[in-house]
């Protein structure tokens, strides 16, 4: 008798699911979903399965033939939730779970009218990666088990689901002002891709095998948006291989989204963030793509292989944008990378266990651990074994990885071993312990350059001693290097060069969340008050923990600005998500003693 996973109650031992029929009503008034949850086993089993749930009330768990089982809900954990063990009689191939979510459930969340784009009707998201799928559903919910699945999901009559999914079909009823929609999933997924949302929903066509969804006020713009998937999903193939999930369909969420992007299959969840009207954060989109091989395909075994996931994406994801838009581009967005991680190395300190890639999370919510080190330091690291490989030679291990463990789930051990076995004497070449099994980021770490790159840092580095860039040289930025020059700018301006800065560059006005933020973000470290408006709406507005983090963190330099987040906290706090709350409050928390930087 084995854990499998830090973050489950699953056991090695016991049976497992291979295949899930979900039969939910969404109650918008009560903030539940109310159903059944049917697991089919692999085999004929018979004593203890353990499953997690957390805040689920179970009413009955029966066979298929109608023979109750005998269940347990164990005491609450902090991290886990509650172990829900049952006992099941001998050859039982099916058990079937009627149960209630909790209001409080943290995969869920639900948003009143007022707090959509159309402001008439309710929305319903759900987010579980990390561990919240036990929230939504009894199931081992560790990425190690996968199954298939069909549900079928009961909404108000004005409103569509959608699910993580393939669409099979929808009607009227059961009941009087309901509609009913359904959904089949061939492909096994881990539990942490189940993905619902149901509000008011219209789809535009993009492609063969690509709709996007949104609101009604949003469905245009998303659609302009994302109008050039399909040449993104065309070039991806020829590199990583053919796109195993038929279709590449997008659902644009409300702002308190708390990700940019959610890979669920078939169904990208995205922020509303990404829609700048000029279609310069589409790499958000083709991270979320990218997963689609590296994630969705080869899954993390638990969350202590994370890096596994994301290091491996987002250096999908800047090979594919090299591949569409040149190496220029890609530098580019190596050194925004770059930023974000010095910023997390910062925060956790560069001698904390959570910088490394393969991370010990006994007790240790994988939230907290959140950081944008497995993404950075690991793409880092993969960029290091294909130029230790050669590019050619590490394109067809890419191709040869993906085929080996396309759904399955693997930990990085078993990932070293395959590496040896194909490209024997890489991992020696770079290094691999200190990458792997050490803080920080190691010395040997790829170094990403181009003449733009090094013009961008030193103007930007001219522009405290007084040298500004020219009205021509700004004309000239196309978004990305705009935002690398506002990195590479002091975090404390005084109030004439923030004017200055505003007016030539036209920050305030930005559609571009990337660099408004990051603008908002010196302004605020600079007590730079015109922008603060602008800085209240879009904490008020948006819940992408991605910018709430710098925001509230740069509010926190001065007694004025730190008054002023406190306040927009307590506006804000009851429209955010859960994960969004946690993060703004945690800053806030932190600062709260400190005194006022001089
Ligand atoms: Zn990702």
């Amino acid at each position: 008798m084995a854990r499998l996973d830090p973050h489950s109650y699953a056991d090695s031992d016991q049976p497992r699911p291979r295949q899930l029929r979900l039969s939910l009503a969404v109650d918008f008034e009560r903030r539940q979903l109310d159903g059944e949850a049917a697991l089919v086993l692999a085999g004929p089993a018979a004593g203890p399965f353990d499953l997690d749930s957390r805040g689920l009330d179970v009413r009955s768990v029966l066979t298929s033939d109608g023979t109750p089982v005998p269940f347990e809900l164990g005491p609450e954990e902090p991290v886990l939730g509650q172990r829900l063990r049952l006992l099941l009689p001998a050859g039982t191939r099916e058990v079937r779970l009627r149960y209630r979510t909790s209001p409080e459930a943290p995969a869920l969340q639900w948003l009143d009218p007022q707090q959509t784009a159309g402001g008439r009707h309710p929305f319903l998201f759900s987010q579980c990666q990390a561990i919240h799928a036990r929230s939504l559903v009894p199931i081992p919910d560790t990425p190690r088990v996968r199954f298939s699945y069909e549900a079928e999901v009961v909404v108000p009559e004005a409103l569509a689901a959608v699910m993580s999914a393939g669409p099979a079909g929808d009607r009227a009823g059961p009941r009087t002002g309901t509609r009913s929609f359904r959904f089949r999933m061939p492909q096994p997924i881990p539990p942490y891709l189940l993905a619902l949302a149901v509000g008011q929903l219209e789809s535009r066509d993009l492609g063969p095998r690509s709709r996007v969804w949104a609101e009604p006020q949003t469905v245009e713009a998303a659609a302009w948006e994302f109008a050039d998937i399909e040449k993104v999903i065309a070039r991806a193939e020829q590199l990583f291989g053919p796109y195993d999930w038929e279709r590449y369909d997008m659902l644009v969420l409300p702002p308190s989204f708390p990700y940019g992007g959610m890979e669920n299959p078939r169904m990208t969840f995205l922020t509303p963030t990404l829609l700048a009207g000029d279609r310069s954060l589409v790499d958000v989109v083709v991270h979320e793509l990218a997963h689609s091989w590296t994630g969705n395909l080869v899954t993390n075994a638990d969350m202590e292989h994370f890096w596994l996931n994301e290091g491996f994406t987002v250096w999908a994801e800047r090979r594919l944008l090299e591949a569409l838009h040149g190496e220029e581009e890609a530098v580019l967005a190596w050194a925004i990378g770059q930023n974000a991680l010095e910023e997390s190395m910062e925060r956790f300190g560069n001698d904390s266990p959570l910088t490394c890639l393969r991370t010990r999370l006994q007790g240790v919510d994988p939230d907290e651990a959140f950081s944008s080190v497995p993404y950075e330091k690991g793409s880092r690291f993969v960029a290091l074994l294909e130029r230790a490989a050669g590019r050619v030679r590490f394109d067809g291990f890419m191709r040869e990885y993906m085929a080996r463990f396309r759904f399955t789930s693997i930990t990085t051990e078993e990932f070293l071993r395959f590496l040896e076995e194909r490209l024997p004497g890489v991992a020696e070449a770079v290094g691999v312990g200190p990458w792997l099994y050490e803080p920080g980021l190691p010395e040997n770490a790829p170094v990403f350059r181009s003449a733009r790159l090094d013009a961008l840092v030193a103007l930007a580095s001219r522009f405290a001693g007084g040298e500004h860039p020219t009205a021509v040289q700004i004309r000239g930025w196309n978004p990305a290097e705009t935002l690398v020059y506002l990195q590479n700018l002091p975090r404390e301006l005084d109030p004439a060069d923030c004017a200055w800065l505003d007016a030539a560059l036209a920050l305030t006005g930005r559609g571009n969340y990337e660099i408004l933020v990051e603008w908002l973000t010196i302004a605020a470290g600079s007590d730079y008050e015109p922008a603060f408006p602008r800085t209240r709406e879009v904490l008020v507005r948006v819940g992408r923990m991605k910018y709430l983090r710098p925001l509230y963190t740069a509010l926190g330099r001065h007694p004025r600005t730190r008054a002023l987040a406190r306040e927009v906290l307590a506006e804000a706090a009851p429209r955010y998500h859960p994960l969004s709350r946690r993060v703004a409050a945690s800053v806030i928390e932190k600062y709260t003693d400190t005194p006022a930087a001089p």
